[in-house]
């Protein structure tokens, strides 16, 4: 297809074509539900269900699925052909309003943290109408919510779509202070930058660690790495370049805008970003994203590597979640704006974000940590594990002058005051980059940098969503009481600057400075993903989740008990992994190597020659040395795997002993492996380089 306004959403069920082809009163009230979060009528379902099926059919759909995101961070499905036989042998071709709200998965396969015995394994999918359904791969696919047959969400989406109604309640209520009388609902909106890495797939096909665990866990550091900077929005190379239009294409029609695509800062890494919607939408389409670029890269001989760290050495790959609010009709919330009236109302909602991502940096942290996340923060990359915002110079110096009194000019020279009345606009690219900041203010949006590359964007959001959602809940109360609102405002903006003023942070967040810094400024410092789930018992966090009606308490205790259970998990597969690899490739590639030389040795001192062989003779001790170091290490890493088996402790317990005994054990034997790479012979090496992968595309 050549034209692109035609190929643009052509596989979704979207408004145009809800519009088209649904009854006017069914789609007038379907768009209320849509639009205004109103409960759905079962009649209107039926009628959709038929109009959605006639659709999908003339599309060459013949399966139906209810599609859902359980709580692996990836999606589920499970198709359903929408034939049904009929009394004379026949089948006609049905789907009914039933079947499109309501599904009914085996849930057992998927976690539930304790949320759901085994024996009731029952588990429902209902219908999102506010995410379009879409068609891939002959199946009308449509989005859905995961719960228990007790109606706990075993899903992300479920959190995410409690977490934005609570959201608008509150947003809504300060608008109403500053007058706003026209807007009805407030979205959170998000765009979220995807990067990955391809490689070559005969390659990958080579490494098992790729294969079993989506990084490598042998591999020394290659000659040229990234440091000339030479990939970044370097042109792209014929392959790669054919692997993004197809992938722009096929992205397109899902309906997802996949807007720019460049290189990364590491060789053979490379970066999506779509064009920003809401929150819950952009939540599917970053899923579908994930999973087109998986499927589209196969296609030209590529694979696409999502894990955050797949090259040791070499910048991970990460989410750039960018999330701002607006309100329905239009207005962004986080944007400075050009009237006075604006921006006070800005500067409310702006500080609010930065005592909400202050008393909650424990639970946003949590947000961004999966295994394959702990190798990136606070491991010298983009971020550190620190939580702090960026908010340019500009707005920092407003939020001192507003601690000392209030604001009375702005850096340019403009007059300001933080009245209802007073202001005037902040020019718009008032903040200046920063890459090294984990939450930075880009000029009407901030962007949370920590998310992991292949985690689902979901948790970071609802996450987000509520604890706004609480500050704004306490700023309404506040400033609906006030009789001066002017100087309420003035009252509560100075109280959040001197109170949450030390989570600003513009320097350099790589720095060892900053860690020091900010261990002075009390800010927490959550290394590894084990140490971030206690966030998950503390009665702050667990109080606002409930009071905000996102999470319970008992959905709160099943997050923790699957966040822990799937390190454990994560770290044993690839333990046993870095264990196989080296025994039974490594170990025999470098006693082959060391034989060789020894043979060598002989065979010259079989000549009776008068030749020097100490080169030999030191090359083969220096192997022989390093072989009995990494088979003394296999046996320490096997013994605490041992352990690890034996340990009937609780689940924290053993994920603490995973994080810092076995974890530590496997990077000790890697760096023996990786030391021999160096100096044995590249043909009997067992795995393709770094080099090979990075470079040779
Ligand atoms: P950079 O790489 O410089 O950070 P990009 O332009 O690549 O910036 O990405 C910015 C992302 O932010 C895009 O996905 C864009 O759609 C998104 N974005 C812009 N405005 C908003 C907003 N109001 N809310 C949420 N996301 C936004
Ligand atoms: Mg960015």
């Amino acid at each position: 297809m050549s034209n692109y306004s035609d190929l643009f959403g052509s596989m979704v069920f979207n408004d145009a074509v809800m519009r088209e082809r649904l009854p006017k009163a069914t789609y007038k009230a379907l768009k209320k539900t849509i639009d205004e979060g109103l409960p759905l009528d079962p009649a209107v379902a039926e009628v959709v269900a038929s109009a959605m099926k006639d659709w999908a059919i003339e599309k060459g759909a013949t399966h139906f699925t209810h599609w859902f995101q359980p709580l692996t961070g990836i999606t589920a499905e499970k198709h359903e052909a929408f034939i049904s036989p009929t009394a004379d042998g026949k089948v006609i071709l049905e789907f009914s309003g039933k079947e499109l709200i309501k599904g009914e998965p085996d849930a057992s396969s998927f976690p539930s943290g304790g949320l759901r015995a085994t024996f009731e394994a029952r588990g429902y999918t209902a219908w999102d109408c506010t995410s379009p359904a879409f068609i891939k791969d002959g199946s009308l696919c449509i989005p859905t919510a995961f719960c228990s047959y007790t109606g706990e969400a075993l899903d992300k989406k479920t959190p995410l779509l409690r977490s934005m109604q609570a959201l608008s309640e509150q947003a809504l209520r300060v608008l109403r202070v500053f007058g706003n009388a026209t807007a009805t609902r407030v979205i959170t909106t998000v765009g979220p930058e995807q990067e990955y890495f391809l490689i070559d797939k005969q390659k990958y096909h080579q490494r098992k660690d790729l294969i079993y665990t989506g990084r490598t866990l042998f591999g020394a550091r290659p000659s040229k790495g990234q440091e000339l900077e030479d990939h970044y929005f370097g042109s792209l190379k014929e392959r790669i370049s054919a692997f993004m239009k197809e992938l722009d294409e096929e992205l397109w029609k899902l309906g997802v805008s996949a807007k720019t695509k460049h290189n990364e800062v590491a060789p053979a890494q490379h970066e999506l970003a779509p064009i920003f919607t809401t929150t819950n939408i952009a939540t599917d389409h970053n899923q579908l994203t994930m999973e087109t670029m998986r499927k589209v890269a196969l296609r030209h001989d590529l694979v696409c590597l999502l894990h955050e760290k797949p090259f040791a050495g070499v910048n991970g790959s990460g989410k750039h979640n960018n999330w701002s609010m607006s309100t329905n009709d239009g207005q962004n919330l986080l944007d400075p704006g050009y009237t006075p009236h604006d921006n006070a109302q800005f500067l409310v909602f702006l500080f609010a974000v930065i005592k909400a991502v202050d008393d909650y940096s424990d639970l946003l942290r949590f947000a961004a940590a999966i295994p394959g996340n702990d190798h990136r923060l606070g491991a010298n990359e983009a971020p550190p594990a620190i939580i702090s915002i960026f908010l340019g110079d500009q707005l920092t110096d407003i939020l001192a002058q507003v601690e000392n009194g209030g604001a009375t000019s702005s850096r340019q020279g403009g007059e300001l005051k933080i009245g209802v009345t007073t202001l005037p606009g902040l020019p718009k690219d008032s903040t200046d980059r920063n890459r090294t900041s984990p939450f930075a203010f880009t000029g009407n949006k901030f962007e949370f940098r920590m998310v992991g590359s292949s985690a689902s964007i979901a948790t970071a959001n609802y996450v987000l969503n509520t604890i706004v959602a609480e500050v704004l809940d306490e700023v309404a109360s506040t400033l609906e009481k006030a009789e001066d609102l002017d100087s309420a405002v003035q009252a509560l903006l100075k109280d959040i600057a001197k109170k949450h003023k030390k989570i600003i942070f513009n320097g350099n967040g790589y720095s060892d400075e900053w860690v020091e810094e900010a261990e002075k400024r009390g800010l927490p410092n959550i290394r590894s993903t084990v140490d971030s789930t206690k966030a998950l018992l503390e009665e702050k966090n667990l109080r606002v989740m409930e009071k905000h009606g996102v999470l319970s308490r008992v959905e709160m205790q099943s997050h923790y008990e699957i966040a822990l259970e799937n390190y454990i998990k994560t770290i044993n597969i690839e333990t046993l992994t870095t264990l196989e690899i080296a025994k039974r490739q490594i170990l025999p590639a470098v006693i082959a190597f060391a034989t060789q030389l020894a043979e060598s040795i002989n065979k010259i001192k079989a000549t009776g020659l008068d030749v020097d062989i100490s080169a030999q003779a030191e090359l083969l001790t220096e192997v022989s040395n390093l072989t009995a170091l990494l088979k003394k290490n296999i046996t320490s890493l096997e013994n605490a795997v041992e352990t690890a088996a034996g340990m009937h402790e609780d689940t924290y317990a053993l994920a603490y002993f995973y994080r810092f005994d076995v974890y530590e054990k496997m990077g000790v034997l890697r760096a023996s492996a990786d030391r021999l790479e160096t100096v044995v012979d590249k043909a009997f090496w067992p795995l393709p380089t770094y080099g090979d992968m990075l470079f040779d595309i």
